[in-house]
C-alpha cells in the first residue's frame, strides 16, 4: 500500500499511470487532497466508483489523529497528534495579524540533546515520514478552517529537520508545488542547530527556502555545553557555511539566539554576536528562554534582553525579540506531549 501523501507531483503521476489511469488524474487527486483537504478516496467524486476502488486497493490516505488541542487566549493553538504507531508529536498554529504560521515537527523526539530543550529529555525515537510532516499542515488547516489560511511554515517543532533531510525536502516539494499546496518558498523556514552537510544540501536542493540557525552562544565553550553537537560542527565552521548559503537582504538568514540568564546574555556576548554575523545578511531573533518545570535555566529580564538588542542595533544588525505566543497553554517545546504522557501514566 502506498501512502499517497508521500508522493511529490511527478511521483503521483507515475503512480496513477502505474495503476492504469491517465496522467491527468494526478491533478484531480492532488486537488482533492491538498486544496479541498479530503481525508479519503471516497470523497473524490469526479473519479468513477471503479477508479476509487482501484485507488483504495493500492494506496491509502493516511491522516493524523488529533488527541489533544489547547487554545490560547492569543489564538495560538497547540495540537498533539497521534501517529499510526502510537507515537505522539506536536504542531502549533500561530495566527498573526496579516498571516498564519504553523510550526511543524520533523522527528519523534530529537537526537541532539540540547540542555535547555524539553523535547530532548525523551531522546530520539524516529524520523517522521513525508506524509506525517505534510499532514500536520493539512490536519491543522482543516481544523482551523480554510478562512484561516496557513501561509507560512516554520520547521521549528520537535526534532532536527536536517537530520531527516530527504523527508523534509519532499514535504517542501509538496508544500510549494502549485499543483499541490502551492505556498511560496520564501514563506518556509527550516531551523537547524547547525548540521553542516544539511545546510550544504539545502543550498543546492532547496535554495529559495529560508534558513534559520539556532546559534544560542557566541563562543564554542558555552555553545558546546548547551548544544553537544557543537563539538562536531563548531561556530566558525557553521558561519562559513552560512556565508555560502544563497541569501540577500530580502531573503535573510535568521539567527535564533536563546536568551539564558547569566550564560549568554552579557554585553560581550552581544558584541561577539555582532562580529560573527557582520558579513552575512541576517536577521537576529532573540528568544526569551521558555521555562518548564525543573528547567535549570532562567530567562533574563525584559530590560536585559532589550539592552542586548540595542547593542546589536547600534552595530547595524536587525534584531528582534520573539514574542512568546501561547503563554497560557503548554508553551515550551514538547510540553504538551510531556504533560499528556504524565497524565497517561497516572
Ligand atoms: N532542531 C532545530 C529545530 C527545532 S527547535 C533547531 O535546533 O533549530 C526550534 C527552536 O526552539 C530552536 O531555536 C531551539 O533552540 C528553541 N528552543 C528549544 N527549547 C526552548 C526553550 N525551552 N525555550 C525557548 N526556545 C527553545
Amino acid at each position: 500500500m502506498i501512502d499517497i501523501k508521500h508522493l511529490t507531483f511527478p511521483e503521483l503521476q507515475n503512480f496513477v499511470v502505474s495503476v492504469g489511469f491517465k496522467k491527468y488524474r494526478a491533478s484531480q487527486i492532488a486537488r482533492w487532497l491538498y486544496k479541498k483537504l479530503a481525508t479519503s478516496f471516497d470523497e473524490m467524486t469526479d473519479i468513477s466508483r471503479k477508479g476509487r476502488e482501484i485507488l483504495k486497493e493500492t494506496a491509502e490516505v493516511y491522516n493524523l489523529k488529533i488527541v489533544n488541542k489547547e487554545v490560547s487566549k492569543d489564538g495560538t493553538v497547540k495540537y498533539l497528534f497521534e501517529l499510526k504507531d502510537g507515537n505522539r508529536i506536536e504542531t502549533v498554529f500561530i495566527p498573526e495579524r496579516d498571516w498564519n504560521t504553523i510550526c511543524v515537527s520533523t522527528q519523534v523526539g530529537c537526537p541532539i540533546g540540547c540542555k535547555f530543550c524539553f523535547t530532548a529529555k525523551d531522546g530520539f525515537t524516529r524520523n517522521l515520514t513525508t506524509s506525517e510532516i505534510v499532514d500536520q499542515y493539512l490536519s491543522v488547516q482543516r481544523d482551523v478552517g480554510l478562512e484561516n489560511r496557513i501561509s507560512n511554515i516554520v520547521f521549528m517543532g520537535m526534532g532536527e529537520p536536517l537530520l531527516n533531510f530527504e523527508n523534509v525536502k519532499k514535504s517542501i516539494e509538496i508544500f510549494t508545488d502549485d499543483r499541490m499546496i502551492g505556498l511560496s518558498k520564501r514563506k518556509i523556514t527550516v531551523s537547524t542547530c547547525g548540521i553542516i552537510p544539511g545546510i550544504r544540501r539545502m543550498a543546492k536542493e532547496t535554495p529559495r527556502v529560508k534558513l534559520a540557525l539556532s546559534l544560542h552562544a557566541t563562543e564554542d565553550e558555552t555553545r558546546e555545553k548547551l548544544i553537544p553537537l557543537n563539538k562536531k560542527y563548531p561556530i566558525k565552521e557553521i558561519m562559513k557555511e552560512l556565508k555560502n548559503y544563497p541569501a540577500d537582504n530580502i531573503r535573510r538568514i535568521m539567527i535564533e539566539y536563546l536568551m539564558l540568564e547569566g550564560i549568554n546574555d552579557s554585553t560581550e556576548d552581544a558584541i561577539r554576536l555582532s562580529k560573527l554575523v557582520k558579513d552575512i545578511p541576517v536577521k537576529v531573533n532573540l528568544i526569551p528562554f521558555n521555562p518548564y518545570p525543573g528547567s535549570p535555566f532562567k530567562t533574563p529580564s525584559r530590560e536585559k534582553i532589550e539592552a542586548f538588542q540595542k547593542i546589536l542595533w547600534n552595530r547595524g544588525i536587525a534584531t528582534f525579540i520573539r514574542d512568546s505566543r501561547g503563554q497560557d497553554i503548554s508553551a515550551a517545546c514538547g510540553m504538551l506531549r510531556g504533560k499528556n504522557k504524565r497524565t497517561l501514566k497516572q
